[in-house]
C-alpha cells in the first residue's frame, strides 16, 4: 500500500477515535452537558464515518468497499443532520423531537439506498475498483439520489454556518472563542466537502475526515479551556422573550419596535400589526387616550391601570434609554411590571393599620390621630369640641349566655345601628373590646350629650335579632367637651369622657353622662 494511502487512513483514524473520545466524554458528562444525547449520537455518527471510510479505504476488492461504504453511510450522512441540531440547541432554540426526527428522514433514506443499491442504482449508477495510486481506489458514477443526499448534507452544514454567523454580534466577548470553534466545525467540514463535489480535492479522496482531525481537537481543547459543552452562552432574545416582565422596545421617535411575549399577555391588543406605529398612536387606539406615562426622563417609574379579560391590572412602567456603543441614543425601554398583587397588599395593609378588622371602623389608634388633628383645628378655630365614650352594658354576660360568637355579632350591631345615626362624616373609633368613642368638632357639651342620647335610646330600642331570640343590648355613655382653647389635650378630654362613662355605670348604666368643664376646672 502506498505511504500516502496509509497516512491518511491514519489521519481518518485518529479522527475517529477523537470522535470516540468526544462522545464518552459526553455520556460522562451527560446530566451537566445540555443537549448531551445529540452530542453524542453526533459524535458516534461521525466515528463510524472515519472507521467505515478507513476501512473501504483499505478495501482490496469491490464487495468489500461496498460493505464498509455500508458502514460508512451508517454515520455520515446523519452527522451533517445532527451538528445541525447541536447548533440550534447551542443558539437557544429547542429541536423537538418531532423536527428532530424530520430531519433525520432523509439521511435515513440516503442510508437504506446505499445499502440495497446494487437493486436500484439511485445512489451510484456505477462501481467499480480502479487502479491508480494513491487513489481514488473504486471508480463511481453518481445516481439521483446521491445528489439529493449531497443537497441536504450541504445545506445542513450551510445552515449551520449561516446560523452561527448571524450570532456573532450579538455574543459577548467571552463567548466569542467557543463560537469560533463551533464555527469552524461546521465551517471547515463545508469546504472540504465542497471540493471534494467539485472534483478538486487532492488524490480524489475524500477530504472530510481529514480534517475532522482538527476540528475535533479543537472541540477538545474548547472543552477542556472553555467548557464548550457545560457552559453555554444563553441566547439574549431567548432572556427577551422568557422574561416576566413586559418589555416595549421604542425607537428614538417613540415608534413601537418590539415587544415581548410577557407584554403581549398583559396587553393582549398589543398586536405585531402595531409595530411601527407611535406610542401615544398605538395606545389611543387601544384606549381612545394617548400613553398616560411621561416617558423622556431615563428611570421615570408611574404607574398605568389596564383592564382586561382578567380584570383589571396594574403595571408599573419603568422607562430607561438605550443607546448605541459610540453614546448615541437608540431608543427606549418601556418595562411593564405588574404590580397588582402589590397594590392590593399595600390596600390591605393599609386598611389593617387604620380600621378595626371586627367592625371596620377606626381603631383605637387612628382615631386618636385623627381627632388629634381635628381638636387642634378646632383650637385655631376657636369652635368647641367635644368627645363622647360609651361602653355596653353587662357584655361579659351576652358573652356568657349566648357565646362569644353572638357577642362579636352585638359589637357589629351596636357600629351599625350608631353609624345609620352619625352619618359617614363623623369620626366614630373602636376604643377598646366593647368601648366606643366618638369626635365632634364643632358640638358644645350639651349638643354631644344630646346626640349619645339619640344613640343610647336607638340602642336600647333596638336589640340584635339571633335564631335563638332577641338579645337586647344597652349601652352607657359619656360625654366630655374641651375647655377654652389651647387648656385640653385629647387625653385629658377622654380622660374626662372615662369619668362621665363611669357616672353612667355606677348610676345603673344605659345612660348619658356629662362631665362639667366648669366643675373639671374647679377641680385642676
Ligand atoms: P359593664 O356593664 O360594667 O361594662 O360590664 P361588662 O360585662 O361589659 O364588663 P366589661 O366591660 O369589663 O367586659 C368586657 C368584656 O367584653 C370582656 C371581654 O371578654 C369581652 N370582649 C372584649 N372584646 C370582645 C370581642 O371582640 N368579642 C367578644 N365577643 N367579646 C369581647
Ligand atoms: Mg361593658
Ligand atoms: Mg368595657
Amino acid at each position: 500500500m502506498d505511504s500516502l494511502l496509509t497516512m491518511y487512513i491514519t489521519l481518518v483514524c485518529v479522527s475517529g477515535v477523537f470522535n470516540v473520545f468526544l462522545s464518552i466524554y459526553a455520556f460522562s458528562k451527560r446530566r451537566e452537558i445540555p443537549g448531551a444525547g445529540t452530542f453524542m449520537a453526533y459524535t458516534s455518527a461521525l466515528a463510524i464515518y472515519c472507521f467505515g471510510y478507513a476501512f473501504c479505504l483499505a478495501s482490496d476488492t469491490i464487495r468489500e468497499v461496498k460493505l464498509w461504504t455500508t458502514v460508512e453511510y451508517v454515520g455520515m450522512p446523519f452527522s451533517a443532520a445532527l451538528g445541525l441540531m447541536i447548533v440550534l440547541n447551542y443558539l437557544g432554540r429547542k429541536v423537538s423531537g418531532r423536527t428532530a426526527a424530520v430531519m433525520l428522514v432523509i439521511p435515513a433514506i440516503t442510508l437504506l439506498m446505499v445499502a440495497t443499491n446494487d437493486y436500484h442504482h439511485l445512489f451510484y449508477k456505477s462501481m467499480e475498483l480502479r487502479e491508480g495510486l494513491p487513489a481514488p481506489l473504486v471508480k463511481i458514477e453518481i445516481g439521483e439520489w446521491y445528489i439529493v443526499h449531497g443537497i441536504y448534507t450541504f445545506s445542513c452544514l450551510l445552515a449551520a454556518v449561516v446560523l452561527l454567523i448571524g450570532r456573532w454580534r450579538q455574543t459577548s466577548r467571552t463567548y466569542r472563542l467557543q463560537l469560533t470553534v463551533m464555527l469552524c466545525g461546521q465551517f471547515i467540514p463545508m469546504v472540504a466537502a465542497f471540493l471534494y463535489l467539485l472534483g478538486i480535492a487532492p488524490g480524489g479522496l475524500d477530504p472530510v475526515p481529514i480534517v475532522m482531525c482538527v476540528t475535533s481537537s479543537l472541540f477538545i481543547w474548547a472543552i477542556v479551556s472553555t467548557k464548550m459543552l457545560t457552559v453555554v452562552p444563553i441566547a439574549k432574545e431567548t432572556i427577551f422573550e422568557s422574561m416576566g416582565e413586559g418589555v416595549i422596545v421604542l425607537d428614538p421617535a417613540e415608534r413601537l419596535i418590539d415587544f415581548n411575549r410577557a407584554a403581549a399577555a398583559m396587553i393582549p391588543s398589543l398586536h405585531l400589526s402595531l409595530i411601527g406605529k407611535t406610542l401615544d398612536e398605538v395606545w389611543t387606539m387601544m384606549t381612545g387616550s394617548p400613553f398616560p406615562a411621561a416617558r423622556q426622563p431615563q428611570g421615570m417609574k408611574e404607574e398605568i391601570v389596564w383592564t382586561a379579560d382578567n380584570g383589571c391590572r396594574c403595571y408599573e412602567v419603568r422607562s430607561s434609554v438605550v443607546r448605541h456603543r459610540n453614546g448615541e441614543q437608540a431608543g427606549s425601554l418601556l418595562m411593564l411590571i405588574d404590580v397588582t398583587e402589590l397594590k392590593r397588599l399595600q390596600r390591605d395593609l393599609e386598611h389593617m393599620a387604620y380600621y378595626d378588622g371586627l367592625t371596620q371602623i377606626y381603631n383605637r389608634t387612628h382615631f386618636i390621630h385623627l381627632a388629634r388633628e381635628l381638636l387642634k383645628e378646632s383650637r385655631t378655630g376657636g369652635h368647641p369640641f367635644s368627645v363622647v365614650l360609651f361602653d355596653i352594658d353587662y357584655f361579659k354576660q351576652i358573652n356568657d349566655s349566648f357565646g362569644h360568637e353572638t357577642g362579636d355579632r352585638v359589637i357589629v350591631h351596636v357600629v351599625s345601628v350608631c353609624k345609620r345615626i352619625l352619618g359617614e362624616n363623623t369620626l366614630f373609633g373602636r376604643y377598646g373590646g366593647e368601648e366606643f368613642v366618638i369626635a365632634l368638632p364643632f358640638a358644645s357639651l350639651d349638643e354631644a350629650a344630646g346626640l349619645a342620647e339619640r344613640l343610647r335610646a336607638a340602642l336600647e330600642a333596638e336589640p340584635l335579632i339571633t335564631a335563638d331570640g332577641e338579645v337586647a343590648v344597652t349601652s352607657s355613655f359619656g360625654a366630655a367637651q374641651a375647655a377654652e382653647p389651647g387648656r385640653d389635650t385629647l387625653e385629658s378630654l377622654l380622660h374626662a369622657a372615662d369619668e362621665a362613662l363611669y357616672l353612667s355605670k355606677r348610676g345603673g348604666r344605659n345612660r348619658v353622662s356629662v362631665c362639667n368643664p366648669a366643675v373639671r376646672r374647679r377641680d385642676r
